[in-house]
């Protein structure tokens, strides 16, 4: 088996990741960044965020374990005192896996034929920050609403508990096949309305957005920031990829969400 370990830059991942790989090598395993089929991230869930982007051209024959070195995660599982019992786990390892839904984003450009596409594991949000944005929001080739505000997120499910829940949107089980999306900064008066509320869009359908002024955005996939010139219209799906991490444990979803925003 082809491990790749990816750690922050805090001292304690540092150590941490430096004695797993320390504890792989010893149990034969081969330490690679190229084509590993499993990767370990050790840190955060912006850690295991960076990994994603990292192998995203791989998702079909990576899969990902998440070791955390503060708080539990959403994406991480295992604690830096459990390394010796999650070396066993890969020595016994029988590839199975759990996956989650990711985002798909394209993007088109009033100046270019040429869309572009990416992928996000948490959320993509889309802002004007010079003006008021205005979008003409579809649901599945249907106009909806003309959205006027600072911006507008689409999360999937994993991405629940991160910004969309900042914004007040729900948090969905990953189990749940669908994203949603998330207004930001709404104006709502009596001259401009839109919805207001979190919308969850079933997997079969798709959420396009006509940008109504020819300007620059900025455009944020997960913890990316990218300046976007003539950005035109977006269309945001899920994916028919997904990301696989390695199931050798399994962490119940609401205990994950007690932890992380009760702590009771
Ligand atoms: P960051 O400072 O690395 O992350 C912000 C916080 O979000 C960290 O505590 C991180 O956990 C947590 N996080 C990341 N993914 C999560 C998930 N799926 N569920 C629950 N918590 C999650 O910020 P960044 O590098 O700019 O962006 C990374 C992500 O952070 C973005 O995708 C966005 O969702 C989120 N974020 C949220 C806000 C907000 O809520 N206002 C603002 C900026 C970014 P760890 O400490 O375990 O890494």
């Amino acid at each position: 088996m082809k491990i790749a370990v990816v750690m922050n830059d805090s001292p304690k991942s540092l150590k941490v990741g430096k004695e797993l790989k320390q504890k792989l090598i010893q149990e034969d395993f081969e330490i690679t960044k190229d084509r590993p089929n499993v990767v370990i991230t050790v840190g955060g869930d912006g850690t295991l965020l960076n990994a994603f982007h990292t192998y995203v051209d791989q998702l079909d024959t990576v899969r990902f374990i998440g070791v955390h070195t503060g708080h539990l995660g959403f994406y991480t599982d295992w604690r830096d005192y459990e390394i010796d019992q999650l070396i066993k786990s890969l020595k016994e390892d029988t590839s199975k896996s759990v996956t989650y839904p990711l985002l798909e984003v394209e993007l088109n450009y009033s100046d270019s034929e040429k869309s572009k596409k990416y992928l996000a594991l948490n959320e993509a949000t889309v802002k004007n920050l010079d003006k008021t944005m205005v979008a003409e929001v579809y649901i599945k080739n249907e106009l909806f609403e003309t959205f006027r505000g600072d911006g507008l997120s689409v999360s999937t499910p994993t991405g629940s508990t991160a910004y969309s829940k900042s914004l007040g949107g729900a948090v969905l089980h990953p189990r749940v096949n669908a994203i949603q999306l998330n207004e930001v900064a709404s104006i709502n008066n009596r001259v401009y309305r839109s919805l207001g509320s979190p919308m969850i869009i079933a997997n079969d359908e798709w959420i396009h957005l006509d940008l109504k002024r020819g300007d620059s955005y900025q455009l944020h996939i997960d913890h990316f920031v990218m300046n976007q010139e003539n950005l035109s219209s977006m269309t945001l799906k899920l994916s028919e990829k997904r990301i696989q991490f390695a199931s050798y444990r399994h962490t119940h979803f609401w205990r994950r969400v007690n932890d992380a925003f009760i702590g009771e």
